[in-house]
């Protein structure tokens, strides 16, 4: 099964980035090729009812699994950055941290007016940064057709801030 498959690859490194946080280490997946490859199409596999017309990778994790899903899609990946990585032309979103608060970027005319868009990074926990992605495609007038995690952290209850953008909210694993 999937599920076991990557949670048995997964790599939990407590205390990491600070004291408290288990930090969800997905380096070891990208060593397994043939794993690799099963999430990718099961990310595909979920998300058959609707065209996809691109797919938006979060930095920097959400480019890995992004990229080869925009790929297999045969689809445009578009990249969400933080602040002052992308050279051309771009928009910014803020938002909320536990302390403070954080910025991510998208360069413009990569979302066309009415297209339909999936959102991805490797991990869900408070929902800040995809929803901040999920404002950059609405600044846009892209249609958000769902949302797609290798992992959830669902006690941070991320889902529901998504939950208004779209409820179709898919993650492989749940902790
Ligand atoms: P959030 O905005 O709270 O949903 O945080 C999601 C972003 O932070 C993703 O880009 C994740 O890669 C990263 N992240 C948050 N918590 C963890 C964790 N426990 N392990 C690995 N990455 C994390």
């Amino acid at each position: 099964m999937l599920e076991k498959r990557i949670k048995s690859t997964i790599r939990d490194i407590p205390n990491f980035p600070k004291e408290g946080i288990i930090f969800k280490d997905i380096t070891p997946i990208l060593k397994d090729t043939v794993l690799c490859e099963d999430i990718t199409i099961e990310l595909k596999n979920r998300f058959l009812e609707q065209p996809i017309h691109a797919v938006v990778g979060i930095e920097s994790r959400g480019f890995l699994f992004g990229f080869k899903l925009a790929t297999l899609l045969n689809v445009p990946f578009v990249m969400v950055r933080k602040p002052g990585k992308l050279p051309y032309k771009k928009i910014a979103q803020s938002y909320d941290l536990e302390y403070g608060s954080a910025t991510v970027e998208m360069q413009l005319d990569e979302i066309k007016k009415g297209a339909n868009v999936l959102i991805h990074d490797d991990l869900l926990a408070t929902g800040g940064t995809a929803e901040a992605a999920a404002k950059l495609i609405h600044q846009q007038e892209g249609n958000i057709i769902g949302f797609c995690f290798l992992i959830e952290l669902g006690f941070l209850k991320g889902r529901e801030k998504l939950n208004n953008y779209s409820p179709k909210i898919v993650s492989l694993v749940n902790y």
